[in-house]
């Protein structure tokens, strides 16, 4: 691979208003910085064609629902779903993960069913689990990983039994990069009978995604972390599935017909969707696909992939940094430096125009297994190059130098 062009950073950073030169925006993972196309888009939904979806009998409100409705197709497109009614616009992944554990889980759920998890989740994708399993007498249990940080599947095949009704697993972890095997993960599942679960929110905006060819069940992600609006977001669920789901929220746009005696519900996706839609939001998450497509999921993939193994090598020579997660990592480097808490880290680099994340990266349970509270995360995203690679590591020297 030809390194030097790879962490060029794909001549985009033009494109990002809210970053100005110099300043080293490391945090991706957390939430992207928006483009200038989705940010035109946002501004034109709000100051041209701005209306409600689905129930307006007037011509905006027709076109606003046809443009709705053609963004829908759009992202089924971009995830590979076989259909847009499989598509259920939600608040972001937590929500969509909540949508699943509450309606199929409290509908399929029973004492004595399990639910596998694994040892680097996010809170989003643990909680509503426990919630859920609370409710319905259902017990967790939760996958090891293997010593560089990946879901150790071997393990978790041998811990799978006909118990288990849901696998639900991070596509790419938020805190190490580690990918997983998503099609091994879907084979696991599916040999025991049970459903399988991806969190793509750190999968989506760095590697071609396709529901179908992974054989997954349920697929959810954020808008925001891949370069859309904040406040939207996806869960993809296959029909038949959805079908057999009851209602999560009730409300408005999710019925068939309402009476005091009796209420009956739409077909998905307005099942799912009470209320009215965030309609700018999906405009705007349209307009982010069309972007980071026009870049292309492989090249992005590439750049990042380089971009890590950069900082990888700058960090690795520096000897108090400890790094975490497997070599081939996604996007993401976690990493400590001995006797020094990461919120310190944080602060000093801040000083030197580099914004990263420092904390438990709503994983606890990762931190307890790494042993550490904390760590300092550095992500990355279209508009970074080695320029920020080496601010990061300049940073980083500068912060061995303070602390002796
Ligand atoms: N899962 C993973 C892997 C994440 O990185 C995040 C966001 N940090 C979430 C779930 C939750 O996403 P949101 O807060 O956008 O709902």
């Amino acid at each position: 691979m030809d390194v030097a062009a790879a962490t060029r950073p794909l001549d985009r950073v033009a494109d990002f208003p809210a970053i100005p030169s110099g300043w080293a925006y490391l945090d991706t993972a957390a939430t992207a910085q928006k483009p200038l196309p989705v940010i035109a888009a946002i501004d034109r939904a709000y100051s041209e064609t701005y209306a409600t979806v689905h129930r307006g009998v007037y011509q905006r409100s027709s076109e606003m629902t046809l443009a709705f409705e053609a963004a829908r197709k759009r992202v089924a497109l971009f995830i590979g779903a076989p259909s847009p009614d499989e598509i259920i616009f939600v608040r972001g992944a937590t929500e969509g993960i909540n949508l699943v554990a509450q309606s199929w889980g409290g509908s399929q759920l029973k004492p004595g069913d399990r639910i596998m998890l694994s040892m680097l989740e996010h809170h989003s994708n643990i909680v509503p689990w426990q919630l859920i399993a609370e409710r319905t007498g259902a017990q967790i249990d939760v996958a090891p990983l293997t010593e560089d940080g990946r879901i150790d599947l071997e393990t978790m095949a041998s811990m799978l039994t006909e118990k288990h009704r849901i696998v639900a697993l991070a596509h790419v972890s938020n805190v190490l990069g580690s990918v997983l095997d998503a099609r091994r993960a879907a084979e696991l599942a599916h040999r025991v009978g049970a459903r399988l679960l991806l969190d793509g929110c750190q999968a989506v905006p760095r590697m071609k995604v396709d529901v179908a060819d992974l054989g997954c069940d349920f697929y959810v992600f954020s808008g925001h972390k891949l370069y859309g609006p904040t406040g939207i977001g996806v869960l993809w669920a296959r029909g038949e599935i959805l079908e057999a789901m009851p209602p999560w929220q009730g409300g408005g746009a999710m019925i068939d017909q309402v009476t005091f005696a009796r209420t009956t519900f739409a077909p998905p996706p307005a099942r799912f969707e009470a209320g009215t839609p965030h309609v700018v939001g999906v405009l705007g998450l349209e307009a982010a696909v069309d972007y980071i497509e026009a870049i292309g999921l492989g090249a992005i993939h590439v750049h990042e992939t380089a971009l890590v193994a950069a900082t990888r090598d700058a960090l690795s020579a520096i000897n108090s940094v400890r790094l975490f997660g497997p070599e081939e990592s996604a996007g993401i480097v976690s990493f400590a430096i001995e006797g020094v808490h990461p919120h310190d880290i944080g602060t000093i680099l801040d000083e030197s125009r580099v914004a990263i994340r420092a904390g438990h990266h709503c994983a606890q349970p990762l931190m307890a297994h790494l042993g550490v509270e904390a760590t300092a995360r550095a992500s990355f995203g279209v508009y970074n190059g080695r320029q920020d690679v080496e601010a990061l590591a300049g940073g980083i020297e500068r912060v061995t130098r303070i602390f002796g």
